[in-house]
């Protein structure tokens, strides 16, 4: 497909977010003229890209899919990347979405027309203009790798997990993982057995709690196809079971011992070395930072042909990674498994607002957002998983519907009351700001004890959001106009 020169409503990332939103505006609006950019080659976002052995998500499927397109084909209770990537693709099709996805097509620039009213969108494949814009580009959709000294000259190969290297062969290797987040503890079980030895670098300790997965019985899925109803109320109990996991971590944070016991017995179980057991044990709240899901990661690091290292990183030579206390371990290969850029992502540098300046710079490091959907100075923007939409227990899924409800709602707005341009006000975007940093104070994440990727670099939990999620939806259910400032023509009118 080309890009037009005009759209409507141009959104930017063909994931979750801004598939769920297309198809939401399409089931009312089956002509609308919305557009969807996409700089990968195929819909699917992180689910196309984390292709790294193991990938799995870590919150049930049976939430953790579209409310609007359940299946019933999952193998199991948390489904595999290939299933996932194959399910969104199928939700294109079904939807009518995929006939609105320009592959291939990165948003390099953008800047806001005050005068006309216009959003002037420079890409990969070509100028589109729009009258809005919705940035669903992801929080978790761009590789970060440290600055290590020397790296450049490594002789072997390096490639991050976002970014697996399938032609790479790691059999017999002597491979360095940088990292023990939530994609090591998939993939290192995984490549653990080929490798001649596996060197895991680890920062910090995670805590980590079994994975309660299984296969879904061919009798499930022949149930969940026959009645519909019996797999929306197994999806109602995960979400009701993660809202009260949810209230413990934000509410009720005296309760989390009880989950840091399940967590004790099961590195005891699974690690025999009272060592190896000590440096895999935090020393902070369980749940600061967010909990992680294996059978089989502590096992293992217990194995003699993996070394945990826990000095911290020096730099990287020919033939290695060294180690802050000055050991060299010589390796072939380093995956880095140093996640994502959530406080800085790329696409703020590249999208300008009224006042001539970049999200980022408008940020200054900080990101924030009225409801992590819109922001002041920015107007016809909206973002998707933005700033304080992060979750550490349950579905982004279902933060992406709710932002999907508010945003196709909005537009509705737009159109039946002829706004041409939408911008929500400073002071209700400040005063919901310190509303939600108020209520993260007394949330395991701010007050847990730990450095996590949830703060920026001002030192601001500028990810999480601090509370139920039922209170994100019931805030995104409807289109509050009145906090907005709107205007009909060039002219600026306040309607709030
Ligand atoms: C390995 C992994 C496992 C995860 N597991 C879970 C889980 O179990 N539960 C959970 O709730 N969350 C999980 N997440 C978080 C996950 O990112 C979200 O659940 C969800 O996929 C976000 O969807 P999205 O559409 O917002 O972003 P993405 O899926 O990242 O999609 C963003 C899209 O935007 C495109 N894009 C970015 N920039 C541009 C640009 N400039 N121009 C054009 N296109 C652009 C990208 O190519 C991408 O396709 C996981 C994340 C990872 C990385």
């Amino acid at each position: 497909m080309n890009l037009p020169q005009h759209v409507h409503t141009l959104i930017v990332g063909a994931g979750f977010a801004g598939m769920g939103l297309a198809a939401r505006i399409l089931q009312t609006q089956p002509d609308a003229d919305v557009l969807i950019i996409e700089r990968g080659a195929d819909v699917g976002g992180t689910w196309r890209d984390n292709t790294y052995p193991g990938c799995a998500c870590d919150v049930p499927t049976s939430l953790y899919s579209f409310s609007f397109a359940p299946s019933a084909d999952w193998s199991h209770t948390f489904a595999r990347q290939p299933e996932i990537y194959r399910y969104l693709k199928k939700v294109a099709v079904d939807t009518g979405v995929l006939n609105r996805v320009v592959t291939d097509c990165e948003l390099q620039e953008a800047h806001w027309d005050d005068t006309q009213a216009l959003w002037t969108v420079r890409t990969s494949r070509g100028t589109v203009t729009a009258d809005v814009v919705v940035a669903a580009t992801g929080a978790l959709s761009t590789p970060s790798v440290p600055d290590m000294p020397g790296l450049e000259t490594f002789g072997g190969t390096t490639f991050h997990s976002a970014t697996w290297n399938h032609d790479h062969d790691l059999t017999g290797e002597r491979v360095a993982v940088i990292g023990t987040g939530a994609s090591a503890v998939q993939f290192v079980p995984e490549i653990a057995p080929a490798t001649e030895h596996l060197t895991v670098f680890q920062r910090t300790p995670a805590w980590v709690i079994p994975r309660l997965d299984r296969e879904l019985s061919g009798s499930e899925k022949d149930l969940y196809r026959r009645l519909p109803l019996v797999q929306k109320a197994v999806r109602a109990s995960v979400y009701s079971f993660r809202e009260a996991l949810g209230g413990v971590l934000a509410h009720a944070t005296g309760l989390l011992p009880a989950f840091e016991l399940v967590a004790r017995v099961h590195l005891r179980r699974q690690v025999r070395d009272p060592e190896l057991r000590r440096k895999l044990t935090p020393n902070f709240t369980i749940g600061c930072k967010r909990m992680l899901l294996s059978n089989d990661w502590l096992r293992t690091l217990d194995r003699p042909d993996v070394t945990l290292v826990d000095a911290g990183l020096a730099g990287v030579t020919q033939d290695g990674v060294v180690d802050a206390v000055g050991n060299e371990h010589k390796v072939d290969t380093i995956i880095f498994a140093t996640g994502f850029t959530p406080t800085e992502p790329p696409v703020a540098r590249a999208v300008r607002g009224s006042h001539g300046r970049t999200l980022a710079e408008h940020w200054g490091g900080s990101p924030s957002a009225y409801k992590g959907t819109t922001v002041a100075g920015f107007p016809n923007l909206f973002l998707m998983y933005g700033p304080n939409t992060n979750l550490g227990h349950s579905s982004i899924v279902y933060m992406l519907e709710s932002q999907s409800a508010y945003i196709a709602d909005a537009l509705e707005v737009m159109h039946h009351s002829g706004i041409t341009a939408l911008e929500i006000a400073e002071e209700a975007q400040r005063r919901y700001n310190t509303r939600i940093q108020s209520d993260l104070q007394t949330t395991v994440w701010n007050k847990g004890g730990c450095s996590s990727w949830y703060y920026d670099s001002e030192g601001r939990n500028s990810v999480q959001w601090p509370t139920f999620t039922w209170k994100f939806r019931s805030q995104l259910q409807r289109f509050d106009q009145e906090n907005y400032v709107s205007r009909r023509t060039s002219v600026k009118e306040s309607v709030a």
